[in-house]
């Protein structure tokens, strides 16, 4: 079906975020912006939406981060949270829900692992696993860091996020803690249940080949390296001392595998969402077949890995009971002044400095304009005010003057001026060409901003060229200026929230039949500030 034309409930799913530390903006411009505008989009199209995401408590990085500061794993989630509940809410990421780690959240965990072991899909495997004889304690995944055997880069284990294929076991390369990094592990085995994900293979080619050519290609190409492969056998317990105990009797003391619990806990966070926004639902209901929902993924290219395949295969390993995503949009890294984001370098801004010194919606379209959604990309605290001032809030707030003065100077304010059909035409084509770019496949927030920007800088020269003039004394052209204007108003929504909110568009601006009007109402828009 084409996008444009697809009705079906929207699910919106953001990357759950680990509660190690805050939210800077190199979070943000990767796949909370993309899902809130793709979100507001939807709904502004009269869509029925859930757009969701929470919190990751299970992650060994949670307790690596934890004691290298000396605190509790719980502490650090509990801080961790906060910082970034406020983050999202700070910048307008419009969660319907956001899932805490809570009971309800546990037992879905627990219920999704329970079903598959019941069923045998998982196997009882010896294994070699990295272990620190000064601890006594196993380090796997955010524990450890050593040189991935695929790409050299350095990598955490279980999964590299520069090439995003997974490694697995003792397969990183001169490996040591991530906690002390001056400490190198040694090798136990153990024995532990694990997914053999090359039983999906037929299957998550189908799937995966089927939708390739409209997702963006760096996806793509990973999915095909990794199908290239053997395909590993997924820890689903460990022998660690932090995360979710297993349910398993062959694996006493065992966690599960942080990773794969997001699966579950996206069908939990759903159904937390959807009861935020008024439907009761069991975990687990809106992903089933029936309801035929649209499921979109936003998420960084660093853990596309387990989304794309571990989590793909766990819901196969189900029958056909669930949904299988329709849309999985990745992004790259963002970068500070062309340097990594990096919290304990102190190299970094967090979304509420820069929402001190910037009006949001200037925040929010500069990191959509530069949004890496191909390769890295780089926040310029120069580049954002060149923009804001040459492109944005300098050209629309002389437009809003020019129209505000129009209104002031009108004799009959409420007189309504004629809308011609050339200027209908030109909305048509404008809200038309803003569709491509907000809806798959073509979805981009760099083209919705920068078309954003076009249509700010050709209108805020009409308004220029009548400037000075009485409505009175062209009624035509200031009638289709007005009217243009409310269909960028419309348009620019989903990114410029505040100044849609000021301009008090209705609940749907962008429903069929919106725009088809014959006369309008002058009115005074509000500035960017
Ligand atoms: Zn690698």
């Amino acid at each position: 079906m084409n996008p444009s034309q697809d009705e079906r409930r929207v699910l919106i799913l953001g990357p759950n975020p680990t509660p190690n530390g805050g939210m800077h903006l190199g979070h943000i411009a990767g796949p909370y912006l993309a899902g809130d505008i793709y979100a507001r989009y939807q709904r502004a199209r009269g869509r029925d939406v859930i757009f969701t995401t929470g919190t990751d408590d299970s992650q060994t990085y949670v307790q690596a981060t934890a004691a290298r500061e000396g605190i509790t794993p719980e502490e650090l989630c509990v801080r961790s949270t906060g910082l970034i509940r406020d983050a999202l809410a700070a910048i307008g990421i419009s969660v319907d829900g956001f899932g805490p780690f809570d009971d309800t959240y546990q037992a879905t965990v627990l219920k999704f692992f329970s079903e598959l072991h019941a069923a045998g899909v998982f196997r009882l495997k010896k294994v070699r696993l990295p272990f620190l004889e000064r601890t006594g304690e196993f380090v796997v995944e955010g524990l450890i860091e050593g040189e991935c055997p695929v790409c050299l880069a350095t990598s955490r284990g279980g999964l590299c996020e520069t090439c995003c294929h997974p490694n697995n076991y003792d397969e990183l390369v001169d490996a040591h803690s991530t906690i002390d990094q001056t400490e190198k592990p040694t090798v136990r085995e153990a024995e532990i249940l694990v997914f053999p994900l090359e039983e999906y293979r037929e299957r998550l080619t189908a799937f995966h080949e089927a939708r390739i050519p409209s997702w963006r290609p760096h996806l793509g190409q990973m999915i095909r390296e990794v199908l290239a492969r053997p395909l590993p056998d997924i820890p689903i317990t460990y022998p660690l001392g932090w995360g979710m105990a297993a349910p398993f009797p062959e694996t006493p003391g065992q966690v599960l595998n942080a990773w794969l619990e997001l699966m579950p806990a996206g069908m939990y966070t759903t159904s937390y969402a959807a009861a935020q926004l008024g439907t009761r639902t069991e975990p687990g209901q809106l992903w089933q077949r029936e309801e035929d929902l649209r499921v979109v993924h936003f998420l960084g290219f660093d853990n596309a890995f387990f989304f794309c395949l571990p989590h793909i295969a766990l819901l196969m390993a189900h029958g056909e009971k669930y949904v299988l995503p329709e849309w999985i949009i990745n992004n790259e890294f963002y970068e500070l002044e062309s340097a990594k984001f990096s919290t304990s370098k102190g190299h970094v801004v967090s979304v509420q400095d820069l929402l001190r010194e910037v009006p949001r919606d200037v925040a929010r379209l500069y990191l959509a304009l530069t949004a890496p959604e191909h390769g890295r990309t780089t926040f310029s605290r120069v580049g954002l005010d060149k923009i804001a001032e040459e492109r944005l809030a300098g050209p629309w707030n002389r437009l809003a003057a020019t129209l505000g003065k129009a209104v002031a100077n009108a004799r009959d304010a409420q007189a309504p001026l004629p809308v011609s059909a050339t200027a209908r035409g030109r909305v048509t084509a404008m809200l038309a060409r803003f569709d491509t770019t907000y809806e798959m496949p073509g979805y981009s927030l760099s083209r919705s901003a920068e078309t954003v920007l076009v249509h700010i800088g050709r209108l805020a020269g009409r308004a220029d060229a009548l400037a000075g003039q009485r409505v009175e004394a062209a009624p035509e052209a200031w009638g289709d200026l007005f009217f243009e204007v409310r269909a960028l108003l419309a348009a620019a929504s989903p990114i410029l929230i505040d100044l849609a909110e000021a301009a008090g568009l209705t609940t749907a601006p962008l429903a069929a039949g919106g725009f088809d009007l014959t006369e309008i109402t002058p009115f005074a828009p509000p500035e960017v500030r």
